[in-house]
């Protein structure tokens, strides 16, 4: 089922949001409707807190494939990168974001099993994008510049 995306303004997406616990039907619902809005939405991640529900869940779509990642946390960010960002929840706006260029994470599926994945380049930004959303950061409160975009 699609679901509603917040935008920017909402106070949902300024929260510190809360570790997942409980890795049953309620959260595969919400991962699998997560999905629909991304794709729905032609976007690379989505952060549960934008679509209304303030959780540490994040999918990501990118050329590597489709991520989900529970209660996600770094193991190191290195390297850096400069490039152009969006989000589906500031929408017409687009920025150049400075990112670290290579990033490991450790995280759980939908299941609750524990995995580790090394994400470089344009998934390694969508990553960083989708986790600062769990600490309540959006990009624009990191670009260098930001400018009116067409989608
Ligand atoms: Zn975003």
């Amino acid at each position: 089922m699609l679901r509603k995306i917040v935008q920017v303004g909402d106070p949902v997406l300024r929260e510190i949001c809360k570790p997942v616990e409980n890795f049953d039907e309620t959260l595969w619902t919400l991962l699998d409707d997560m999905k629909e809005t991304l794709r729905d939405a032609n976007g690379a991640g989505l952060a549960a807190p934008q679509v209304g529900v303030p959780i540490r869940a994040v999918v990501v779509d990118v050329e590597e494939g489709y991520f989900e990642f529970i209660n996600p946390v770094f193991v190191y960010q290195k390297g850096e990168q400069v490039g152009a960002e969006g989000c589906l929840s500031v929408v017409g706006k687009a920025g150049t974001v400075r990112r670290p260029d290579k990033v490991k994470i450790v995280y759980r599926d939908r299941n609750g099993d524990r995995y580790s994945i090394v994400a470089r380049g344009f998934f390694a930004r969508a990553v960083c994008h989708e986790l600062d959303h769990l600490d309540g950061i959006l990009y624009t409160d990191k670009a260098e510049s930001i400018r009116d975009s067409e989608d």
